[in-house]
């Protein structure tokens, strides 16, 4: 029976085995490790990964794809019918083991499933995964690139970032419109303590919300009238910039301040 790609799930499967090993290369692979592969269509990547571990769980949302994957790995692969971004992930993690990640992303479902990650970071070693190249750009700008914005301040929060190599559409099957590109993600372990993370995605968010505004404009939702008014007349950050002229420090002295006005 012939397999129906279906554009919803992001179906577009590597048909270039150099390109499959060049990016297991990458994931350094000790034949004790525990991998995650997120998608792993007909199983051009699981076969490479199967061959450095043994211990590869893959999580594929797509049924027409389970029995082609269990004929051709069998009882070797640990397959998990889910789809990832539903799916209870504390049941799946090895007791006092991280994992590696290694995947071909679906498209439509990179910024979730990145968020996602964040959350369970501490389970992670590495992730390296191949996403939109214009994504990529994205999670690794710095500041005064267009490219910098709040997906590079919160990946590169979290993680260092590495952008590797990109890779051209002819090498999948169907090819996307786009080209791609697979990156690393290390979790940072010396990340700023803040008391109140989600309040600072707030203050960061909000300075995003109209990218042409000032400061002062898009963050006056977040503050009383009289708060705010302490804030133009307090700030330790010139509320005349844009929030994309901020670096990941000044965003820190702006929440923490805006932090205390709020206690206060
Ligand atoms: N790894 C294969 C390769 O490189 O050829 C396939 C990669 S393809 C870009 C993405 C895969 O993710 C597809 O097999 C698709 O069915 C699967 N997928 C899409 N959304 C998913 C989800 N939410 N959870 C799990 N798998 C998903």
């Amino acid at each position: 029976m012939s397999f129906k790609h279906k554009k919803k799930l992001g179906q577009h499967f590597l048909s270039d085995k150099n390109i499959a090993k060049k990016i297991v290369r990458q994931a350094n692979i000790q034949s004790d490790e525990f991998i995650w592969e997120i998608g792993p269509g007909k199983g051009i990547l699981t076969n490479e990964l199967l061959g450095k571990t043994a211990n590869v769980t893959a999580f594929e949302i797509d049924k027409y794809l389970w029995p082609i994957l269990q004929n051709e790995f069998g009882d070797k692969l640990n397959l998990i019918k889910e789809d990832v971004l539903k799916s209870d992930w504390n049941s799946y993690f090895p007791v006092d083991r991280k994992i590696k990640i290694v995947a071909n992303l679906p498209y439509q479902i990179t910024s979730p499933f990145l968020f996602k990650i964040i959350d369970f970071q501490e389970h992670f070693n590495t992730v390296i995964v191949m996403v939109q190249r214009e994504v990529a750009l994205r999670i690794k700008a710095g500041l005064g690139s267009k490219d910098y914005g709040i997906l590079s301040l919160k990946m590169q929060f979290y993680f260092h970032t590495k952008y590797l190599f990109t890779v051209e559409p002819h090498v999948f099957y169907p090819p996307p419109r786009v080209h791609s590109a697979v990156i690393s993600l290390i979790p940072r372990l010396d990340r700023p303590v803040l008391k109140n993370e989600k309040f600072f995605w707030k203050v960061v968010e909000a300075s995003f919300s109209n990218r042409r505004k000032m400061l002062r404009n898009n963050l006056k939702p977040l503050l009383s009238g009289e708060k705010f008014g302490a804030l133009t007349e307090t700030s330790p950050i010139d509320l005349k910039r844009r929030g994309e002229s901020l670096s990941e420090e000044e965003f820190i002295i702006l929440y923490r301040h805006i932090y205390n006005l709020q206690q206060n």
